[in-house]
């Protein structure tokens, strides 16, 4: 069975569900899974033990939408801006004075009309560690992670002096380096990847190893996953419409390049079947196997079924590991969920904060490129089936020498990819405080009952604000964390890095509450009547026990009884069928 946490939610709740194959589901999931099924639970079962009196009338609220402002919410907001202004000003003030030339996609994303005044990036100039500095003299502790490429936390000195040593040796473009040999042996020792290609960009790696993927296969089509992002070459880019066909997604992008993909909804068994019936037209199946917008879908099963079907009947699996590469382990999702792709696309991490992106994988595939490996002084000669691919910088030796600084401090720091995880690895103490900040922060927030989840992989983590994307109140709320001393980037996705201290992980949390808590107090989460409805006809499908001791239990230890209580209900189900 595959099917997303909510619909696993649902069909508990509307007791849609067998409760054999439940039990199965449920024990499949992984800890963190269970954890978000008890937390959507918790919103569902009313808390009814005596001397414990419900915060809220009713079980759940609602993130106000923008709709919804009234006269108190929008003087909140302009008092807001009022104070932001003056936190933030000469930030605010670059926007107007430099837009008139300087274009950037980001200055518009994402922006909500009644909070025009609060909607402006802010203007660094200088980052350390796990801080960074604006020109108005605020200091913030940096969650953003660059985007994902910072896990050593802000200049780090070893990438510095690489860089340094790279610049002081001259920088030219054309032939090789001991470095990039270095690089490119590191790469494929810490990845298990037979060869190693380096590109300009992630978009760049993801582009040609489309077409790595043509052409092994000769064949035209592309799967691509609802929700996943691969950057925004044409190769890549189309949206599911409602009847399942691939459609073009904006202005300038052509329904002739989107005819080339197959967009299927992610983690669900069924569109095997699909790709089964297709396969004689598919090239290659391109999969962020935890795609970093939903970070709680690990659908492990399934891509283990895609990694049999792809190898059955010749198609390519890319894994595109731009984010979870080097970050959830040092062999990325491949090595926690122990699959091997035909290719893997990397970028961020291994570039070190400069600019590139990594295509690996097999010689089968990779040798189109370059038509692989001859001797000299035989007949031996590259194959000529190659295709295109190059740029000026794409073994940039600035940048290479950013990449074997940090893949030389990935070694370090777990010298065995093969067991990553063990406890001397920084992974483990990485992904150890990224759990304890979700799950302390998901405590919170389920004890509050304020519908936003901490959703997380790896060091990877995202607030997910429940039946509600990006209105007035998550915008505000980043603005919040902001003023609150705490720095996120606009797209959505936070990182710790292991210049992250303890200190500074409970400095997070508490401006995370303390961010979420007034919006809470100022009214901008609601009460909604389709929570009323629920409340007043759903049957708890369950049983009365977890119903009335649910809500009751709270905290971490709260949460491992609430699983307890999940597992052993549904084996008591079990037994009385
Ligand atoms: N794939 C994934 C999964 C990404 O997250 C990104 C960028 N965020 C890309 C591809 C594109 O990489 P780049 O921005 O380096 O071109």
């Amino acid at each position: 069975m595959s099917v997303t946490i909510d619909d696993f939610a649902e069909e508990i709740i509307s007791k849609n569900i067998d409760k054999d194959r439940a039990l199965q589901h449920f024990q499949q999931l992984s800890e963190h899974e269970k954890d978000i099924l008890i937390s959507k639970l918790k919103y569902k079962f009313p808390d009814e033990s005596p001397g414990n009196k419900p915060i809220l009338k009713r079980d759940r609220l609602k993130a106000l939408d923008q709709r919804d402002l009234n006269d108190k919410h929008r003087m909140y907001i302009e008092a807001l801006a009022d104070k932001y202004e003056k936190f933030v000003p000469n930030s605010k003030k670059n926007i107007l004075e430099h837009q008139g030339y300087f274009v950037d996609q980001r200055r518009a994303f994402h922006l909500i009309k009644e909070l025009k005044n609060l909607h402006f990036q802010i203007t660094y100039n200088k980052a350390e560690g796990a801080y960074i500095y604006d020109i108005d003299g605020n200091k913030y502790i940096d969650i953003s992670g660059d985007m994902g490429v910072n896990i050593f936390g802000h200049k780090p000195k070893f990438i510095s002096d690489s860089i340094k040593q790279s610049l002081d040796q001259g920088i030219p473009l054309a032939g090789y380096s001991e470095t990039i040999f270095k690089a490119s042996k590191l790469f494929c020792d810490i990845t298990g990847h037979e060869r190693v290609l380096f590109t300009q960009s992630g978009t760049e790696a993801v582009m040609f190893a489309v077409r790595i993927a043509r052409a092994a296969t000769q064949r035209k089509k592309i799967v691509i996953f609802e929700g996943a992002y691969h950057g925004l070459s044409d190769a890549v880019v189309a949206m599911r419409d409602p009847e399942g066909k691939s459609v073009s997604v904006g202005i300038g992008m052509l329904q002739e390049f989107a005819d080339q993909l197959i967009v299927l909804k992610y983690g669900e068994m069924s569109e095997l079947d699909l790709i089964e019936s297709q396969a004689n037209s598919i090239a290659g199946v391109l999969v962020e196997p935890v795609q970093s917008r939903h970070p709680y879908k690990q659908p492990v099963e399934f891509l283990k079924e895609l990694r049999k079907l792809t190898i059955e009947k010749g198609i390519a699996l890319i894994f595109d590991e731009m984010i979870t590469g080097f970050r959830v382990s040092s062999r990325g999702a491949q090595g926690v969920f122990n699959i091997k792709p035909d290719m893997a696309t990397y970028g961020k991490i291994p570039g070190g904060g400069l600019p590139t992106g990594v295509i690996a994988g097999s010689a089968k595939y990779m040798d189109l490129i370059d038509g692989g490996s001859w001797q000299f002084g035989d007949s031996s000669m590259p194959s000529p089936r190659r295709t295109g691919m190059a740029g000026t910088h794409s073994q940039n030796p600035l940048k290479i020498a950013a990449v074997l600084a940090t893949l030389s401090e990935i070694k370090d720091r777990c010298p065995d990819s093969n067991s990553c995880g063990s406890s001397t690895c920084f992974h483990s103490e990485l992904n150890r405080k990224t759990k304890y900040l979700s799950q302390t922060l998901n405590s919170f927030l389920s004890e509050k009952n304020i519908p936003v989840i901490i959703d997380y992989f790896g060091s990877l983590f995202r607030f997910r604000f429940l039946d509600s994307y990006w209105g007035v109140t998550e915008a505000l709320f980043f603005i919040l964390l902001r003023m609150n001393g705490v720095e996120t980037n606009i797209q959505g996705n936070c990182f710790i890095t292991t210049a992250h201290t303890d200190d500074d992980i409970e400095k997070v949390i508490d401006s995370v509450k303390l961010s979420l808590q007034t919006l809470f107090d100022e009214g901008f989460f609601v009460e909604t009547d389709e929570t009323q409805d629920r409340n007043e006809t759903e049957v708890l499908s369950f049983s009365q026990s977890t119903k009335v001791k649910s809500a009751a239990l709270t905290g971490d230890r709260g949460t491992e009884k609430l699983k307890l209580l999940v597992e052993q209900d549904l084996r008591n189900f079990l037994g009385e069928f």
